[in-house]
């Protein structure tokens, strides 16, 4: 896991260069895959690379549609696969909260997730990594007895952008 401050985590600017994001992420999906002697296919690649499309969390039958787009609509149950993959090997989150997925941008490995800052009004989200934060909620469910399944937390609120424009 790796060690950073939670205030290390931002939204990304309007302005950024995000063609830079996604050939950052894509580039480091092909070396985790080789890494964990995965098969990172063409159309893995494609759905990580809609998923990329933007920071705001995206559905399945939307990446279907920009999939249809480029020419091919797979069934369903293909994109739902190559989610899967994605998902198991960190490259990909889902956001419960929006029944969407969004590309993993802190590179651990497995299925193991952090902490997201969901925006309701533009709907960027943002991945950050408070390892004190896990630890927490650890502790808290070793203390109930509770076997933890999953420990994504969910935030929801305006990020600096939209608190600016709505005078927030
Ligand atoms: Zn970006
Ligand atoms: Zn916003």
């Amino acid at each position: 896991m790796p060690k950073a401050s939670p205030a290390a985590f931002y939204f990304p600017k309007p302005s950024h260069d995000h063609a830079n994001c996604v050939a950052k992420a894509l580039g480091e999906a092909e070396i985790a895959c080789a890494r964990q002697g995965a098969q990172f296919t063409p159309l893995r690649r494609q759905v990580l690379e809609i998923v990329w499309g933007s920071h705001n969390p995206i559905g399945a039958y939307e990446i279907l549609d920009a999939l249809a787009e480029g020419g091919r609509r797979p069934a369903p149950p293909t994109v739902y696969r190559a989610l899967d993959f994605l998902q198991a090997h960190g490259l990909v989150h889902r956001i419960e909260s929006k029944n969407a997925y969004i590309g993993c941008s802190q590179r651990h490995e497995g299925g193991e997730s952090g902490q997201f800052l969901i925006c309701r009004a533009c709907g960027q989200t943002v991945e950050a990594c408070d390892p004190d934060l896990a630890k927490a909620i650890s502790q808290l469910a070793a203390a109930s007895g509770f076997a933890l399944e999953c420990q994504t937390v969910e935030l929801t609120g305006l990020c600096p952008i939209c608190r600016k424009s709505l005078h927030v």
